[in-house]
């Protein structure tokens, strides 16, 4: 008999192997598995008395916190689907999400109300709102006094398949609208086992929330470490203060995060005394660094770096960065290059680097694809996009839009974004390849490189630079930086200095809105489709 895989099973093996243990730590607060329990069964009751029948959607507007994660498998043993939202999108943007969600009830952290009050009365489908530490200043229902009101014991779980939506995650909208992700159960739970394998998640692992758990790639964490028995931290605000204190206080052992975030923890981790107590054994980023990143990582700071792959619409991760032990005896650079690589498939998922005729692309290095990847762990669809689906799942395949090479050994390596890729004088030009060289200029912070419309080439190179404190490298001597360590016509045309770049809230620096900025302000409109 085939047993349906449901997330809530992970919990319960918490329960029943760790129930006095810390699952949870927040900054003033710790539950044990036992006591993440009884709050969860709450949380279904209150669900279910609130008229919450399976399919139904429950949004989140909340912090990495303890709330948050009592959401996750409570909403799921009502057979909800949870819709997690980004904390720092505009009070438009909650509107359209929540009403193209049709959710039915609201959980709000009162620090973050503010961003629904003014679309409050425009919500069409939202019948209840529920606060996250709510004061008296706020007319709505307190998280905390009706979660006392539930019971835990009367509550009997929903009778689901391993088919059933269990949630709606919309992307980052890194290249325009976000669109909302189906995940059911079971992509959830094979990505969950297959990712806890290739991390070697164990009961000994501190993880510290670093990615926001609403987005994808935090969002499938707490299955897999809740499985193993592993505690969580979760910060309000992730700073380098904060997470070098947490590291310190909690034995934090594992974080995944952006790359443009560890560049931060870089960064401070020179100002601070390097003897901190820590026991971080491996950090995960994920989106392609420059090798010489990944070594500053693990010589410096002593963590072990992977690099992982995926999209929301993936669960989302598909590959991962590996050295393989029979490549272990190749030169510890050439090793740290394959580390900053996004790797060979993760167990579960297929992944292929396709031409235009659907042939696999050689395995030189050279010869650029795009990924295509089918797996246990790819969406049911998207939500009301039929279209959309169709055009992105086309025979079982996931077409990614991400473009790559693969090595010798079988590694693929993320060249671009299609929608990201500068063509000049007809050369495709991957605008990550510019931003690792500008990255090895010590005067550079972040580099962000777009296509900017040229009279004889198309199109060229142009680099959005943050400088580091205290730093200063003019443009000309930039451009002349990246034009000796590149082919001339992969080379920058221009600089433009500032202070900081758009970033989506996981870390991710919004090209679009870089180029739609560029090319409106020189009225060029043939970039702007995007
Ligand atoms: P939207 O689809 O709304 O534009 P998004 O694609 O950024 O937003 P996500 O699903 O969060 O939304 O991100 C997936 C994308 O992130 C991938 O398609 C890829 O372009 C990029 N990415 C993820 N991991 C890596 C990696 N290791 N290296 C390079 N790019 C990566
Ligand atoms: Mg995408």
């Amino acid at each position: 008999m085939n047993v349906p895989l449901l997330l809530s099973q992970f919990l319960d093996r918490a329960v029943s192997l760790y129930g006095d243990k810390k699952a949870i730590f927040s900054e003033d607060r710790a539950l044990t598995y036992s006591e993440l329990n009884e709050r969860v069964n709450r949380l279904s009751d209150g669900l279910r008395n609130l008229g919450v029948c399976k399919d139904e959607r429950i949004a989140y507007l909340a912090p990495n916190s303890i709330e948050m994660l009592e959401g996750f498998y409570g909403v799921f043993q009502v057979g909800g689907i949870m819709v997690p939202l980004n904390i720092r999108l505009k009070p438009e943007d909650y509107l359209f999400i929540l009403n193209h969600s049709e959710s039915k009830v609201l959980f709000v952290d009162q620090d973050l109300y503010h961003l629904i009050q003014p679309i409050k009365d425009q919500l069409e489908s939202v019948q209840h709102i529920i606060v996250h530490y709510m004061d008296d200043s706020l007319d709505e229902i307190s998280y905390d006094e009706w979660l006392s009101k539930h019971s835990s014991e009367t509550f009997k779980r929903e009778e689901l398949d391993e088919n059933d939506v269990c949630s709606l995650l919309y992307t980052s909208g890194t290249t325009g609208n976000p669109k909302g992700v189906m995940l059911t159960h079971r992509n959830n739970y094979l990505h969950a086992l297959s990712t806890m394998h290739h991390l070697r998640v164990s009961d000994e692992d501190v993880l510290l929330h670093v990615l926001p758990m609403f987005h994808v790639n935090g969002w499938g964490s707490p299955f897999y470490y809740t499985a193993n028995g592993a505690s969580q931290v979760c910060l309000r605000k992730t700073t380098p203060e904060t997470i070098f204190n947490a590291l310190e206080k909690h034995k934090v052992s594992v974080m995944h995060m952006a790359p443009t975030v560890l560049n931060a923890l870089l960064q401070f981790y020179e100002k601070i005394v390097p003897s901190i107590e820590q026991q971080v054994r491996v950090i995960i980023a994920g989106s392609a660094p420059p090798p010489a990143f990944v070594t500053r990582v693990e010589k410096e700071l002593g963590w072990e770096f992977i690099q992982v792959y995926g999209m929301t619409e993936s669960s989302p991760l598909s590959t991962i960065s590996t050295v393989r032990s029979h490549l272990k005896q190749l030169p510890l650079n050439e090793q740290y290059r394959m580390k900053a690589k996004a790797g060979i498939s993760m167990i579960g998922s297929q992944v292929k680097v396709v031409n235009d005729h659907g042939d696999e692309v050689a395995h030189d290095g050279k010869e650029i694809g795009e990924v295509i990847t089918r797996s246990n762990g790819v969406m049911k669809g998207y939500w009301k996009n039929e279209e959309a689906t169709m055009e992105t799942i086309r025979n079982g395949w996931l077409h990614t839009g991400d473009m790559a090479t693969v090595d010798k050994y079988g590694n693929i390596d993320i060249v671009d974004r299609k929608k990201d890729v500068i063509i000049s004088g007809g050369e495709n030009i991957s605008s990550i390849e510019v931003e690792g060289v500008l990255y090895d200029h010590p005067a550079v912070l972040e580099a962000a490189v777009i296509a900017v419309p040229h009279e004889k080439w198309g199109e060229t190179p142009h680099a959005y630079i943050v400088l580091r404190e205290n730093e200063q490298v003019s443009e000309q001597e930039l451009i002349a930086f990246s034009r000796e360590k590149l082919a001339h016509f992969k080379a920058i045309t221009g600089v433009t200095f500032v202070k900081e770049l758009p970033k989506t809230a996981s870390g991710k620096i919004q090209k679009v809105h870089l180029r739609n900025e560029y090319w409106e302000a020189n009225g060029k409109t043939g970039r702007l489709v995007n």
